[in-house]
């Protein structure tokens, strides 16, 4: 199934999820969050593939089981415990019908595809390289390309979140204010961060509170 396909269908999964759920339309935020859902599968496995060689094909890792479910699970957790249970159902909504558009004729056939289930099972076979793939592997480093850009945007989004929801409420219930940005320094719960975790947590802090400063 095409990336565009892929997008579509869980756009209008999640789309009435919210609906059903919320009864209200979704934010952008969770549009791009199922957007994100809907191709993290391709944008971790192909790479790691075709590109880099590490995986034996770009349908199995985060496109299995065994390792999508416990990554749902953290998700569904971390989202259940700031309050905002909705995002996390959308996300595994988006993901989980990835992995349905790819298997869909096994899976309507009542058969669960060996991929599903890797590395319990083998892998099923598939070309090395891929029919989209271009003159000199154009196509597959222009996927890789956009799949960096997309998982450092992601992180980016995913860190700001921690700190937002965890870090900034451990620094608000202790009445611990921020480090300089050269020191260790201690937050709520006794945790200690070395120094490029306190300038990278500071930075961001920084970014999304401009009109705080630091100590
Ligand atoms: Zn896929």
């Amino acid at each position: 199934m095409d990336p565009h396909e892929h997008l579509l269908i869980a756009l209008v999964m999640v789309l009435c999820y919210i609906i059903v759920a919320k009864r209200e339309l979704p934010s952008i935020e969770l549009l791009a969050i199922a957007f994100v859902g809907s191709q993290l599968p391709d944008l971790i496995d192909k790479p790691l593939a075709i590109e880099l060689d590490v995986i034996p094909t770009g349908r199995v890792f985060m496109h299995s089981l065994p390792v999508a479910i416990p990554v749902w699970m953290i998700l569904l957790v971390y989202t259940w415990r700031t309050e905002r249970p909705h995002t996390g159902v959308a996300f595994v909504i988006a993901y989980a019908s990835h992995l349905v558009g790819d298997h869909y004729r096994m899976l309507a056939d009542g058969q669960v595809p060996n991929d599903l289930l890797w590395p319990f099972r083998p892998h099923s076979p598939f070309p090395e390289i891929p029919y989209w793939a271009g003159p000199h592997n154009i196509n597959v480093h222009l996927v890789t390309f956009f799949s960096i850009a997309i998982l450092t945007i992601t992180t980016f989004y995913i860190i700001s979140d921690v700190n937002d929801h965890i870090l900034n409420n451990n620094w608000a219930s202790s009445g611990v204010q921020l480090c300089a940005p050269t020191s260790t320094c201690k937050v709520g719960l006794n945790i200690k961060y070395p120094i490029g975790v306190n300038k990278m947590k500071n930075k961001l802090y920084k970014y999304l509170n401009p009109e705080i400063g630091f100590m």
